[in-house]
C-alpha cells in the first residue's frame, strides 16, 4: 500500500484533469476511447475490492481474535483494557456522528454515477422491527453469507471461530495455522489490488468529473476539515481529560513523555510500526509496568483505533450525503457499530482503514465507487488518525497501570 500511496495523488490529479478535458471536448473520438477505457479500469478496481472484501473480513477477524491467545493476565487487566478500548471508541464514534449530522457536508450534491445497493433503499423499519430483524440477521448459514456478501452474520461467525481457536487444545493447532496462512495470502492479494489502485482512482475520477459538477471538491475540503477537527478534539481534549481525571497527568506531561511515539505515528501512519516506540515511552517515560504495557499496547496497536473509528463513521455519512441518502436512525445505529468493528478489524498499517472502509460502505449499501474520492485524501487523514490511535493506546496503558496499582 505504501508504494501505491505515492502515485495515488498524482493519479487523482491526472484523473481530474483528464475528466475536465474530456468534458470540454466531448466530440473528440480519441478522448471518447480514453474515457471508455478509464471507466472500465475504475470498474475493475472496484470489482477487485468487492472480490477480496468478504474473505478479508472473515480471515482478519478470525485471525485477530485467535491471536488474543489465552492470556494469563489477571482478570482486572483484561477487563479494564477491554472496557477502556470500548468506552473511548464509543465516545469517538459518537462525536464523529454528532459533528457530521450537525455540519452535513455534501448535502445537496447528488452523484448520479454512483449506484445505491438495495440495502440502502430498503424501507425504513420501526425501531422494534428493526431490532428484531437486526438480531435475527446476525445469525445465518455462514456459507450463504459468504456467497451473498452479508457482512454482519459473517462477522458473528468469524468471532465465534476466533474465540474457539483461543482454547488451549493441540487439536486446534493446524486450524490456527491454516487461518494464519490464509490471512497472509489474502493480505498479499490486497497488496496487489492496491498496486492497481492509482489506475483505478484515475478511472473513477475521470468518470466522476465527466458526469458531475465540480462543487463536490469544495465539499471534500469541508469534510476533511471536519475529520481533522474531530480527531484533534479527541486527541487534545477528550483523551488528555480522561488521563487527568484518572492519573492527574496534564496534557503537557503527556506530550513531553509521549511525543516520540506521536511523531513517529504521524510520520509512519502505522500503529504497528510505532509499537516499539510506544512501549518504550510508556515504560521509560511514564513508568508503566511491563505487565501492563506489554499486554495493553500490542493489542491496542491492532484493535484500539479511535481515530480510524471516527473517520470511518464520518466518511460513511459523507458518502451518504453525496448520494442524497438520509440515513435513518436504525441505519445510523448500524453505522455506529460497524465503524467500531471496522476499526478493530483494520491492521495497524498505512491506509488499512481504507480497506475496511469498503466493508462499512457495503454494509450500509453505499456505493464502493466512493472510494475513488476517499482514497486520494487518505494519506493526509491517515497521519492524524494514526497519531490519535497511538495516543489512545498510550493513555490506556497509563490509566490501566494506575488502576492496577491502586
Ligand atoms: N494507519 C492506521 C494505523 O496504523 C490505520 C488506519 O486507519 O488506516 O493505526
Amino acid at each position: 500500500m505504501k508504494n501505491a500511496n505515492k502515485y495515488i495523488l498524482l493519479a487523482a490529479l491526472a484523473g481530474i484533469i483528464m475528466g475536465l478535458v474530456i468534458k470540454n471536448l466531448p466530440d473528440s473520438l480519441i478522448l471518447q476511447y480514453i474515457s471508455d477505457i478509464s471507466i472500465l479500469v475504475g470498474k475493475i478496481f472496484i470489482t477487485a475490492l468487492k472480490m477480496i472484501l468478504v474473505p478479508l473480513v472473515f480471515f482478519s477477524i478470525v485471525n485477530g481474535i485467535s491471536n488474543l491467545a489465552s492470556s494469563n493476565k489477571a482478570g482486572t487487566i483484561w477487563r479494564s483494557t477491554l472496557l477502556y478500548f470500548a468506552g473511548t471508541m464509543f465516545f469517538a464514534v459518537f462525536i464523529a456522528m454528532l459533528a457530521m449530522n450537525y455540519f452535513k457536508p455534501g448535502v445537496g450534491i447528488s452523484i448520479d454515477v454512483w449506484q445505491l445497493n438495495e440495502v440502502a433503499t430498503a424501507d425504513v423499519l420501526s425501531l422494534k422491527d428493526f431490532i428484531y430483524q437486526f438480531i435475527l440477521g446476525l445469525f445465518e448459514n455462514p456459507f450463504a453469507s459468504l456467497s451473498d456478501g452479508k457482512i454482519l452474520p459473517l462477522i458473528v461467525f468469524s468471532i465465534l471461530i476466533g474465540v474457539t481457536l483461543n482454547e488451549k487444545n493441540k487439536a486446534l493447532n493446524s486450524a490456527r495455522d491454516f487461518f494464519r496462512s490464509f490471512y497472509e495470502i489474502i493480505f498479499k492479494i490486497v497488496n496487489w489490488i492496491m498496486f492497481i489502485a492509482p489506475f483505478g482512482i484515475f478511472g473513477l475520477l475521470v468518470n466522476m468529473v465527466i458526469s458531475q459538477n465540480l462543487t463536490i471538491f469544495s465539499q471534500l475540503g469541508i469534510f476533511m476539515m471536519i475529520v481533522i477537527g474531530i480527531i484533534l478534539f479527541h486527541g487534545i481534549i477528550f483523551l488528555p481529560t480522561l488521563l487527568f481525571l484518572f492519573n492527574r497527568i496534564n496534557i503537557y506531561s503527556l506530550w513531553k513523555g509521549g511525543r516520540i511515539s506521536f511523531i513517529s505515528a504521524f510520520a509512519t501512519s502505522s500503529s504497528s510500526a510505532t509499537l516499539p516506540i510506544t512501549l518504550k515511552a510508556s515504560q521509560d517515560n511514564f513508568g508503566v509496568s511491563k505487565d501492563v504495557s506489554n499486554f495493553v499496547l500490542p493489542i491496542g496497536a491492532t484493535m484500539n483505533m479511535d481515530g480510524t473509528a471516527m473517520y470511518e463513521a464520518a466518511a460513511a455519512l459523507f458518502i451518504a450525503n453525496l448520494v442524497g441518502l438520509d440515513l435513518s436512525l436504525s441505519q445510523q445505529f448500524i453505522l455506529f457499530f460497524i465503524a467500531m468493528i471496522a476499526s478493530i478489524g483494520a491492521p495497524g498499517i498505512p491506509s488499512a482503514g481504507m480497506v475496511t472502509m469498503a466493508m462499512v460502505l457495503q454494509v450500509l449499501g453505499l456505493p464502493l465507487e466512493a472510494l475513488g474520492i476517499l482514497i486520494p485524501m487518505d494519506r493526509l487523514l491517515d497521519t492524524f488518525r494514526t497519531t490519535v490511535n497511538v495516543e489512545g493506546d498510550l493513555v490506556g496503558s497509563l490509566i490501566i497501570d494506575k488502576l492496577i496499582k491502586t
